[in-house]
């Protein structure tokens, strides 16, 4: 239920593990426990039992995205450098793309108004700064004032 947040979590360059529905709350919480992560949840039954482990959560109780993202942002900070690191769909972490390479996989308009593109492995998707990096930065900003 937490999906967006996971998305936008990873855009500001947080190591973010999404459970999928096959997890059950058991290897949730050993892994929670194993990575030393924080646990994020509306789950009132899995709270309590990472409390018992010692375990850091956040309880989200917002359905609203913002609302979520200052919860999150009034524990951690984001630090800029780290924003735009990792691919928003898997956690992977990007790597730089030589802008000649990724000439016929972006729209022209793209290539054409930047410089230096990203791309994760994993699933091949292309990242670069302009429409991603402005709607972070203005998320940021929103969330704080
Ligand atoms: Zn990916």
């Amino acid at each position: 239920m937490l999906g967006t947040l996971a998305k936008w979590l990873r855009l500001f360059g947080f190591d973010t593990f999404y459970a999928n529905a096959e997890m059950d709350d058991d290897e949730l919480l050993e892994m929670a426990e194993k990575e030393n992560r924080v646990l994020i949840t509306r789950d009132k039954e899995l709270i309590i039992r990472a409390k018992k482990k010692n375990i850091q959560i956040v309880e989200m109780t917002s359905i609203d995205l913002d609302e979520q993202l200052s919860v999150i942002l009034k524990n951690v900070d984001v630090d800029e450098k780290t924003v735009l690191s990792r691919c928003s769909l898997c956690d992977t972490i990007l790597n730089e793309i030589k802008r000649d390479d990724v000439k016929n996989k972006v729209p022209e308009k793209v290539f054409r108004n930047n410089d230096r593109f990203w791309f994760c492995s994993k699933c091949d998707k292309i990242y670069w700064r302009g429409s991603h990096y402005d709607k972070i930065q203005s998320k940021i900003n929103k969330i704080k004032s």
